[in-house]
């Protein structure tokens, strides 16, 4: 059976309109779906509004307990809520979990190096099982990037990391399209250039546009999580707009 892990990101979920377009075409989807959402611009903006510093270090947000607390009500409560409140309306039975919920994904808290990111949890195991059953009941879960960390305590990780783990842990028994939604309609030749959209991405194209500076930043990790959940036996991953959700546009990623 085919399962379609949907993951949105940043700049859609600040916008309205935009995140409306997405449910409405996640709504669309026919069949199994989950839905995976980040969040990390509204949770700079509620703790610039509670007076937290937001610090990041090599462009990734350093989670100290204050912010902890911020990511925990924004990634599972505003965000995910809000989601799950739109499909509903959509017809949709929607059910917002983080890690803990259910127990479903687990992690530790990743060792400090160089820097301490803080509360940020590296995934350890994912129990679809109890996921399973629910999707076989026709609920569509919707995933906070929080996991647990098994002795009461919660961890801000990556929501394409989230999208990549379960989506592995799905492939043992659905046939799993990935898709990594964005505002871009695609991995672009020219990052500054819409209409630059790279049809089909390999390793070898990976590694010369990362030498090149012409996929940088957040599409770095975004591209090494793509290509873990293909090695790791799913299916297909796209990585495109809210046009492409379940069409055969923006970016196909494979490893040949
Ligand atoms: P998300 O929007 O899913 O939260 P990120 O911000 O982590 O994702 O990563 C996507 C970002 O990667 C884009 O907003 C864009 O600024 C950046 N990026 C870097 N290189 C490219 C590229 N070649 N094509 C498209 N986006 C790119």
């Amino acid at each position: 059976m085919k399962l379609d892990v949907v993951k949105v990101g940043g700049a859609i979920l600040e916008d309205e309109a935009a995140l409306a377009a997405m449910l409405a075409r996640f709504a669309s989807l026919q069949g199994a779906r989950v839905l995976v959402h980040g969040g990390g611009r509204s949770a700079t903006a509620l703790a610039s509004r509670l007076g937290v510093e937001t610090r990041m270090a090599e462009g990734r947000r350093i989670t100290d307990a204050p912010m902890l607390e911020i990511v925990t009500m924004v990634y599972g409560g505003l965000v995910n809520k809000r989601a799950v409140a739109a499909l509903q309306a959509l017809g949709i039975n929607a059910l917002g979990l983080t890690g803990a919920d259910l127990g479903y994904m687990r992690g530790h808290r990743r060792p400090a190096g160089k820097i301490d990111y803080g509360f940020v949890g590296d995934v350890d195991s994912v129990d679809i099982s109890k996921l399973e059953s629910l999707i076989a009941s026709g609920v569509v879960p919707v995933l906070a990037p929080l996991v647990y960390d098994g002795s009461g305590g919660l961890l801000n990780t990556n929501a394409d990391t989230i999208a990549s783990k379960a989506a592995v842990a799905f492939a043992g028994r659905f046939e799993v399209c990935l898709t990594f939604c964005f505002e871009a309609p695609g991995v672009l030749a020219d990052p500054s250039d819409k209409g630059s959209v790279i049809p089909h991405i390999t390793p070898s194209i990976f590694e010369s546009f990362k030498a090149e500076g012409i996929i940088s930043g957040g599409m770095i990790p975004k591209l090494d999580n793509a290509f873990d959940a293909l090695r790791a036996g799913v299916k297909q991953v796209r990585i495109t707009d809210i046009a492409g959700i379940g069409s055969d546009g923006g970016t196909l990623v494979t490893l040949e």
